[in-house]
């Protein structure tokens, strides 16, 4: 969970202050699909106050497990996302147009992972050499050859393909 102590704020004299944090996020539901992050995230946030706001800007980096739209096998993707959310620290003002929080201590983590949400690919690709599966057998091309493949050339055409070649021998 990525939780920032606000209250060192009022202790030091600049209205700033650097998070630096490497923290497990939860899992997360996303299109009826539980992603999660097989390693902490990276979070280099910079904390400042503005009157009673407090505004967090930076950015999160880390992995992420998404399943591939070609292949449909599990595969790290890495993201980086930029972060900018300001926080208001009157909890009973439900005229703010900020999130508010109570306490010293906000919890930024369902903001956060909006934010990765934000930043992941319209179609999640395991690498531009990715194969796919199979149309034919489903078989994963990425892992082994099926004998589908000879099935979409005629043989009669094959027959002509090998008498063009011999009638070309250049090509
Ligand atoms: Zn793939
Ligand atoms: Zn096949």
């Amino acid at each position: 969970m990525l939780r920032l102590d606000v209250e060192i704020l009022k202790k030091i004299p600049s209205d700033f202050i650097r998070f630096e944090l490497l923290e497990e996020l939860p899992s997360f539901e996303l299109h009826g699909e539980i992603l999660h992050f097989p390693s902490p995230v990276k979070a280099s946030l910079l904390v400042s106050k503005n009157g009673p706001t407090i505004i967090v800007e930076g950015s999160v980096s880390g992995r992420i497990k998404l399943i591939c739209d070609r292949c449909l096998e599990p595969f790290d993707f890495f993201f980086e996302a930029p972060v900018k959310e300001c926080y208001a620290h009157t909890p009973n003002n439900s005229e703010s147009e900020f999130v508010s929080y109570s306490g010293d201590v906000i919890d930024i983590t369902s903001d956060v992972i909006n934010d990765i949400i934000l930043s992941l690919p319209m179609k999640s690709i395991c690498g531009e050499e990715c194969r796919g599966l199979c149309a034919k057998c489903g078989c994963n091309l990425n892992k082994g050859h099926c004998n589908c493949k000879n099935d979409d050339i005629d043989p009669r055409l094959s027959v002509l393909q090998t008498f063009v070649r011999k009638m070309n021998p250049e090509h």
